[in-house]
């Protein structure tokens, strides 16, 4: 989840946007919730103190949110340029344990490899997804 979008700052309609009360929902059934950010920046732009801050906020309002500090982190964009040996430091040293990119072959070393879904697919996209269809997804271009 991206925390300044749950508090309301997001470019989504309000609808769009998990809210605080819909993520402690699904922690409740056993849904891991992640954090992907603060505010969704490409951290391939980002300063060592950029990224620390990014990393540290989102997790710590998790903590004070929903009840407890995430140890997974799914990097915003999730390509290979979206992140670099200095987020990945940064990462690990907020407290991350796992770091998912959105590829299989080209993501950076450290990461695990992950798909998404959004509110724009159906459940024939969501079925394919889950039965491993998108799972040797690459890089977008
Ligand atoms: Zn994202």
């Amino acid at each position: 989840m991206v925390t300044d979008w749950s508090e309301g700052a997001s470019p989504w309609a309000t609808d769009e946007v998990l809210s605080w009360r819909d993520l402690a929902r699904l922690a409740a059934a056993g849904v891991e919730i992640g954090s992907h950010s603060a505010t969704h920046p490409d951290f391939g732009r980002l300063d060592a103190a950029a990224a620390r801050e990014e990393l540290c906020r989102s997790r710590a309002m998790i903590d004070a949110r929903l009840g407890f500090m995430p140890t997974s982190f799914a990097i915003p964009l999730g390509q290979s340029a979206n992140w670099t040996p200095v987020a990945m430091r940064a990462a690990k040293a907020a407290g991350y344990d796992l770091v998912y990119a959105q590829a299989e072959e080209t993501r950076s070393a450290g990461t695990i490899a992950r798909t998404f879904i959004t509110g724009f697919d159906n459940m024939r996209v969501f079925s394919a997804a889950l039965s491993g269809v998108f799972d040797r997804w690459e890089e977008w271009g």
